[in-house]
């Protein structure tokens, strides 16, 4: 059974080697030709073979599109993963340094504890060696007033064994009840007797203190050593974290610039693989709509170089010729437009369409500005016929009240495949004709690209 089994697996592992016979006829080896087919596939007019070629390469370019997506989406967890790893490291690294800065407050307040208690035991020994000094004193007294005694007692081996008691106390005990010392010098030298051993014992006892302290001490700083190496450790750690999440950036960039590339690439092919239809008019791109500023100047001065079309909002904006849209794009809130609100592109457009088409052999740019984000229909590389729907009436970026702003340029007989290319070079808006000045309109300036008057095509 085994063995069968092996040689079945032996003639699949054959048969996987071998490439299909349809593979190797159809077999277009996109990945390492895009140079190749992007040039044939972004050229307009191919015949249907090229067409049918360029669909494949069209498919390709969006599994590549939809793996980066995966690629990208599958990184970004993994950051997500990491930054919560390192979140909740650090809150552990701020636990244990309030914990090291709580025992390092403690072992300041035993170390102040602890030479407190040197200090009074210094006292204490200074207070001791004078009761023992005053002891001595007493004891030579003593001793001298029985000495000058001796002569009239007379009797010098009694003297000589009173001195030869090993000390005072000892003395004390012998002369005790023997007239010789006075009851006077007995009460004193038991005084300064209990005086000294309430001192020693004071110091005992503050030795005892300072040890208990430098204990304390002791088990504070043990205790620090362990969290300073806990904390250590995971420092490492979340530092060891910070550098996968930075590699972890890197890649997603790179995978997204390789996902932006693609998609330009998409989007290049679709604009060309379009049969755009040539416009031989125009149509109005806003409906029942009023003129609230004419083009070149605003009703209160000031350079305008559009046509703005006031109007609700949700009103529909349509395509007035056939072309391609080359940016589209819908970030900002339908109602955020303000006068000096610079968001959107380009800078205070809000949502903003761009698009390219070709009227009696002429070719056109458009612009569409403070578009709302809602019904949003185009997007970069997408073919629209004249009159198809784009986009609705908005009041985003700088704008005063719901309208579309339109603009056109005229590209005189440059190509749309070469206009459309020229533009995903710089997407410059404006052709080289700049936001200022009527100079660049085309009444004016004797070439192209130049700013038309959208009043001349649609009223
Ligand atoms: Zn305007």
């Amino acid at each position: 059974m085994k063995k069968k089994l092996t040689a079945l697996m032996t003639v699949f592992a054959l048969v996987c080697m071998m490439p299909y016979a349809s593979d190797i006829v159809h077999a277009e080896d996109f990945a390492n030709n895009q140079d190749y087919y992007d040039s044939v596939c972004q050229k307009y007019n191919k015949d249907s073979e090229t067409t049918a070629l360029c669909n494949r390469y069209r498919n390709w370019l969006s599994e590549q599109n939809k793996s980066l997506s995966g690629q990208v989406a599958g990184i970004n967890s993994s950051i997500e993963r990491l930054k919560g790893n390192i979140d909740a490291l650090q809150s552990e690294i701020n636990k244990n340094q309030s914990l090291i800065d709580k025992l390092d407050a403690q072992i300041a307040k035993n170390e102040a504890a602890i030479k407190q208690i040197q200090g009074v035991i210094k006292q204490l020994q200074v207070e001791i060696k004078q009761t023992e000094a005053d002891i001595e004193l007493r004891d030579h007294q003593i001793k001298d007033r029985m000495r000058s005694e001796q002569a009239s007692i007379g009797t010098n081996a009694y003297v000589e064994f009173i001195m030869g008691a090993k000390d005072l106390v000892d003395m004390v005990r012998i002369v005790d009840g023997i007239a010789r010392i006075t009851e006077n010098d007995q009460d004193e030298i038991k005084a300064l007797e209990a005086d000294k051993a309430k001192l020693d014992q004071q110091k005992e006892e503050q030795e005892r203190l300072k040890k208990d302290q430098e204990a304390a001490k002791k088990e504070n700083e043990d205790n620090k050593a362990v969290v300073v190496e806990a904390k250590a450790a995971q420092e490492a750690l979340k530092s060891e974290y910070l550098k996968q999440e930075a590699d972890l950036i890197e890649k997603m960039r790179s995978a997204e610039s390789a996902q932006q590339a693609i998609q330009s690439q998409i989007a290049r092919v679709d604009a060309a693989n379009f049969n755009y239809e040539q416009s031989n008019g125009w149509i109005i791109p806003v409906q029942k709509a009023y003129v609230s500023a004419g083009t070149w100047a605003y009703p209160g001065g000031g350079f305008h170089p559009g046509k703005d079309f006031a109007a609700s909002i949700g009103t529909p904006v349509y395509a007035p010729i056939g072309g391609v849209i080359v940016y589209a794009n819908n970030p900002i809130p339908t109602t955020n437009g303000f006068l000096g609100n610079w968001v959107g592109y380009p800078a205070g457009g809000g949502n903003t369409i761009h698009m390219i088409g070709s009227v009696n052999g002429t070719t056109y740019a458009i612009s569409f500005f403070h578009l709302a984000q809602e019904n949003f229909l185009a997007s970069p590389g997408m073919a629209v016929s004249q009159g198809q729907r784009i986009a609705s009436v908005g009041h985003t970026g700088n704008s005063t009240g719901p309208h579309c702003h339109v603009e056109v340029f005229n590209l005189g007989n440059m190509s749309v495949e070469a206009a459309v290319a020229q533009f995903s070079r710089g997407a410059d808006f404006a052709w080289g004709c700049g936001w200022r000045t009527q100079s660049t309109s085309c009444a004016s300036r004797g070439y192209t690209p130049c700013r038309e008057r959208p009043e001349k095509f649609f009223g």
